[in-house]
């Protein structure tokens, strides 16, 4: 794509970043991650993001955003009960206002500080969350914005967008890293590595995809 220039990676240790590193490893000369931090729930996630990226052999850097948990409450940055399923007439309480434009821009600065005009994100509009700012239209906006904001060329990459959780599991696998996003990752929100605790929804999501993508799978 742009193997000639670095890139930037919004990483968190999940099964979509991780795989969104490795694409990035193909597809740019270098790769940085960023990882923030923002009061989760569990900080071993961070943890599990800095052993991936000494894996692949990519520079982490940890950038303390907490500031986004003491502006609204949210399960993920605070004890109440997550929800299980969306509200008919709401987002879930998962869902962090404004997380991911405070996130790019951020990732914006910090990629301008060392030269670095593209940035990856793993989000998808595929298996749609809930969460307007995973959609298409808000990346290419704030794609747009962060731009004019900096006088810039920024590129956000978004190689996830139209994949669901199938086709992600599929990528993982083209990339030659299946079994480290299946083992190593850590996307369930109850903090529990790999195959997580089976019933939050971000590991019914994840086990899904696993399931009908090993249906498909040539071995
Ligand atoms: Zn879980």
């Amino acid at each position: 794509m742009n193997k000639n220039e670095p890139a930037l990676v919004l990483f968190s240790g999940g099964q979509d970043s991780t795989t969104c590193l490795y694409w990035a490893l193909q597809n740019f000369s270098t790769v940085h991650t960023l990882c923030f931090t923002y009061g989760q729930r569990h900080s071993k996630e961070i943890e599990v993001a800095r052993a991936i990226a000494n894996n692949a052999d990519v520079s982490f850097q940890l950038l303390d955003a907490s500031i986004i948990s003491k502006l609204s409450v949210n399960s993920l940055t605070s004890d109440i009960e997550m929800d299980q399923e969306k509200p008919e007439d709401s987002y879930p309480n998962t869902f962090v206002p404004g997380r991911n434009l405070l996130f790019l821009t951020f990732a914006a600065v910090i990629a301008r500080s060392h030269a670095i005009r593209h940035i990856v994100a793993g989000v998808s509009e595929a298996d749609y969350s809930g969460y307007p700012d995973c959609r298409d239209t808000f990346i290419l906006s704030a794609n747009a914005s962060i731009n004019l904001a900096m006088d810039e060329h920024f590129q956000i990459h978004t190689p996830l967008m139209w994949r669901d959780k199938t086709a992600v599991w599929q990528l993982a696998d083209e990339l030659e890293v299946f079994d480290i996003v299946r083992t190593q990752t850590l996307t369930c929100y109850n903090g529990i590595i790999a195959e997580g605790c089976g019933h939050c929804p971000a590991c019914k999501l994840r086990q899904q995809g696993l399931e009908n993508y090993l249906k498909i799978r040539r071995v």
